[in-house]
């Protein structure tokens, strides 16, 4: 045999090695890109085949579908070339990607859900503003109920000062009336001004690139399932990374939610490194010319020089590709105080451009938004609201006053 025989041979071998385990993916119906090691030499992906056209409904908006057949696939390396368009894939036969609704509205919606607040905040502000005439022992009644919501100090006495500035009106008001008046005063103290908008969008000709971070528990693989939802929903196109490697579930979730969609989610081996998988997330995204990337980060609370390295890693690593244009800090609403400290190691850890609190479906606590915004001077930009897939809506500050005193419902 020449040695040219032999080089083809070894070329067709290669290649038909290739071609049967992208068939096994294919055939197991993944809509994930896996990378098999860390971003060394010799990594390979395994990326789904992309799919003939799918209906036009069903397709996330402003994406491509190219039907062009497998590219070979690139080593992760900073400077690799985009080596092909990569279509959303097209759902298991007998299945159609659900089209989850748009994100406007949706607080009005779910704003029974903040029922615990509703009635030992809201009904006990009523009950006592409605009194004939407020001695001191009511005033302080309001007090303390606006502290164990966990609106927190400083908000408190400004809501009491106004209120009781305002005891004349209070005297002669309807019930409607001082419903308005507190729905009022609480939308004031939660930052009615501050810009909520989420940098989701392309920008300069790449994809807007979300990276979300918080604690173990917090709900921070389920919020980036819902984010991909609620982006969906309104008409965008998304890649999911699933950069948290210490948990293979959380990666299994997350190609789950994605699934659901029709959106591709990026993920690596169990304990690989994170960086690898946010930088191939977002060069996926790129070649994809998808609108958004939104990349889970693991939620170890380690030390915080530990927490600041693989933070500050994955966002160098991902803008080589694309900037941040938004982090995302998710925050248990239920944990109080507690999760205000754990939200400061991860501030001072990253630039977080916008919290999201989850579970004020669970707690009575509803003040929580207004303390976690003033104690860390960053927006409450989107709330969680129940474990249902559509549960996480926009913060609308007057939508939320009105869920917390129960007007409207
Ligand atoms: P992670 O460890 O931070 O990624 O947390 P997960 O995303 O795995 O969520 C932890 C638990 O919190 C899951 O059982 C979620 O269903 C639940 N969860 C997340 N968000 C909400 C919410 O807004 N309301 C309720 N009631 N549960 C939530």
């Amino acid at each position: 045999m020449t040695a040219m025989e032999f080089v083809l041979i070894a070329i067709a071998i290669v290649l038909v090695a290739l071609v049967a385990g992208v068939s096994l993916l294919v055939g197991r119906g993944r809509r994930t890109t896996r990378l098999d090691d860390d971003a060394v030499s010799g990594t390979t992906l395994t990326r789904p085949r992309p799919p003939a056209a799918p209906p036009e409904t069903d397709r996330p908006a402003g994406a491509t579908a190219s039907g062009q057949g497998l590219a070979p696939v690139e080593p992760v390396s900073p400077e690799a070339p985009p080596a092909v368009e990569l279509p959303p894939a097209e759902p298991e036969p007998g299945l159609a990607f659900e089209t989850p609704p748009p994100s406007a509205g949706r607080l009005v919606r779910l704003r029974s859900r903040l029922a615990r607040s509703q009635s030992s905040l809201g009904r006990g502000l009523l009950t006592v503003l409605a009194r004939e005439r407020l001695t001191e022992d009511d005033w302080e009644e309001v007090e303390e109920t606006l502290l164990a919501a966990d609106v927190g100090v400083a908000a408190t006495t400004q809501i009491v000062e106004r209120l009781r500035t305002q005891s004349m009106v209070l005297a002669t008001a309807t019930p409607a009336d001082l419903r308005a008046l507190l729905v009022r005063e609480l939308t004031a103290v939660l930052g009615p001004d501050l810009d909520r908008r989420l940098g989701t969008d392309r920008h300069e000709g790449r994809p807007g690139v979300v990276l979300v971070v918080g604690v173990n528990g917090a709900g921070k693989t389920t919020t980036v399932g819902k984010i991909a939802r609620v982006l969906v929903g309104d008409g965008k196109s998304v890649v999911l990374g699933a950069a948290d490697t210490f948990r293979a579930a959380a990666a299994d979730q997350l190609e789950t939610w994605g699934e659901r969609v029709g959106v591709l989610t990026v993920r690596g081996r169990e304990g690989g490194d994170p960086a690898s998988v946010a930088f191939e997330a977002v060069r996926t995204g790129v070649e994809a010319e998808v609108d958004t990337v939104v990349v889970d980060t693991a939620g170890r609370l380690h030390t915080k020089s530990g927490l600041m390295d693989e933070l500050g890693k994955i966002k160098r690593v991902v803008e080589k590709q694309s900037p941040v244009t938004e982090v995302l800090l998710v925050l248990d609403a239920t944990t109080g105080q507690n999760g205000i400290v754990q939200a400061r190691v991860f501030t001072q850890a990253v630039d977080v451009t916008g919290v999201v609190l989850t579970k004020l479906d669970g707690t009575a606590k509803g003040g929580i938004v207004v303390s976690v915004q003033r104690e860390l001077g960053i927006p409450v930009k989107l709330i969680g609201l129940g474990e249902g897939a559509d549960d996480l809506a926009p913060f609308e500050p007057e939508a939320f006053a009105e869920g917390l005193v129960g007007a409207g419902d």
